[in-house]
């Protein structure tokens, strides 16, 4: 993490006061968050529309930490305490990780996509660590907070960092990708995420590309092969970049033979070696991710048989693809995490082909932010259900109910349920399970249908 000195930090970003009476004093790191608060650390208060951190910031420091930042326009600043004031302590906070940036020798492997980005860099990390010190964006602290945090949490012996970088409007990659700098930057996937913002799905993907902006000469562009609106403009693109893509056909540079889908995870091939790894994570669009993944370690020289032995060790973090134990016997894939079209139709693929069960049942609520087509793209998800290996369809919420409608067209109405609150929901499907039932359940986030998971339990 940043250490310097409070005069050291005051000479990174613009302070509008004298500090000369701190001058050397110790800063370790930045918190924006009095809970969590560490000895030393720069705490940063935001002004807010209801709330404002700079109320917290004297027992920030009566916490142990080293100062604050302080926004100018914030009354009373308490002078007698290690402060610094600034214009504006969001723009102080990234001045003051681009700077840290700059002196820092590390390498940065940067991320994007609309799905997968968390996991992409969690398997990057595994991989990398196999032979480089990294250090990765803990969490989702993926955006013009998140990122400049995470770059003041790099250490200087740092060798490769894997940031995450997220967006919900055009600009913000850039933004981030200038910060960061990455040497490699992958592109995952384009998805309909955040089409309410952006308007199209062609204006998402060059919202995404923005984010070989900040690459540096001769870096290394990782992308989605079979997506057309990623190949066509990457094709055309042209600089000192190498271009590597990754997907399932054999028009990329890297792609899988022979998946086995177990309950455990996947085990499949790639065309670049005969080594045979195993993914203990679910579905084949976590393969997907585990390729961009080994194009990076393949760039920095990791073997193939550490990168076999870093695969094996990924864990995915909490409600993507968990799997999990009902009461009544049934196994249940907890992936309420989020969804968006292109991750559900992800889901339905991953459990319409998972060996092993004879009743299969998906629980699906909405999905936000799709602009005004919304009902449509929910229609079409129920009709996508393919009828053969999918036994029923339990739906959620407004939006849940044009899935239910789609569902119907392709099976019989008897096996497809829609629901308007939870509790009914599960005392449906609690009829429909036993050992050798499993449930898929996934919505976006904020309708949190976790809680049919727990209820099952
Ligand atoms: P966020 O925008 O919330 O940060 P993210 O891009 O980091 O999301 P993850 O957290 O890795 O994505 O995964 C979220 C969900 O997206 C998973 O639960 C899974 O259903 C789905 N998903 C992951 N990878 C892919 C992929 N390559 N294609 C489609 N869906 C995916
Ligand atoms: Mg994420």
């Amino acid at each position: 993490m940043i250490r310097k000195t409070l005069k050291e930090i005051a000479e990174m970003i613009k302070v509008e006061n004298d500090i000369s009476s701190f001058a050397d004093l110790q800063i370790a790191g930045a918190s924006i968050d009095t809970r969590k608060i560490e000895k030393g650390q720069l705490f940063i208060p935001f002004k807010g529309q209801n709330s404002d951190g700079h109320r917290f910031v004297e027992d920030a420091i009566k916490k142990g930490a080293g100062a604050a930042l302080w926004q100018k326009d914030v009354p009373n600043p308490p002078l007698h305490l290690p402060i610094l004031v600034v214009e504006d302590t969001l723009i102080g906070l990234q001045e003051l990780s681009r700077s840290y940036r700059n002196e820092l020798n590390v390498k940065v492997v940067g991320i994007t996509g609309s799905n997968g980005k968390t996991t992409t860099k969690d398997m990057t990390t595994n991989l990398l660590a196999q032979r480089y010190k990294v250090q990765k964006t803990e969490g989702n602290y993926n955006n013009h907070m998140g990122l400049p945090l995470t770059i003041l949490s790099l250490e200087e012996t740092t060798e490769i960092a894997v940031l995450e970088m997220g967006m919900s409007s055009k600009g913000e990659i850039d933004f981030l990708t200038r910060l960061a700098r990455p040497e490699v930057v992958i592109i995952t996937n384009i998805g309909e995420a955040h089409l309410q913002d952006l308007g199209s799905k062609e204006a998402i993907a060059e919202a995404k590309l923005e984010i070989i902006n900040g690459l540096t000469d001769d870096g290394l562009i990782i992308y989605l092969g079979d997506e057309p609106l990623l190949h066509n403009k990457l094709e055309a693109y042209i600089s000192s970049a190498t271009k590597k893509t990754f997907g399932r056909t054999r028009l990329n540079d890297i792609y899988p033979l022979d998946i086995i889908q177990e309950d455990s995870g996947s085990t499949y091939k790639i065309n670049l070696s005969d080594v045979e790894f195993f993914l203990p994570v679910l579905g084949t669009h976590n393969v997907l991710n585990a390729l961009s993944a080994m194009m990076a370690a393949i760039h920095y020289n990791v073997p193939f048989e550490d990168i076999k032995a870093g695969l094996a060790k990924v864990r995915l973090t909490n409600m993507r693809m968990e799997i999990l134990q009902g009461k009544h016997g049934e196994k249940i894939i907890n992936d309420a995490y989020n969804a968006s079209p292109t991750s559900t139709q992800a889901s339905i693929e991953l459990l319409a082909n998972l060996p092993g069960y004879k009743n299969k049942i998906l629980v699906l609520g909405d999905m936000l932010e799709l602009g005004p087509d919304e009902e449509k793209y929910h229609f079409d998800i129920g009709k996508s259900i393919c009828g053969e290996n999918i036994d029923a369809v339990f739906t959620f919420g407004r939006l849940g109910a044009f899935i239910a409608d789609g569902a119907k067209q392709v099976l019989p109405a008897e096996k497809v349920f829609a629901f308007d609150d939870k509790e009914p929901l599960i005392n449906e499907l609690k009829n429909h399970v036993d050992d050798e039932t499993i449930v898929l359940v996934k919505a976006s986030r904020s309708i949190k249908l976790e809680d049919v998971v727990s209820g099952l339990q």
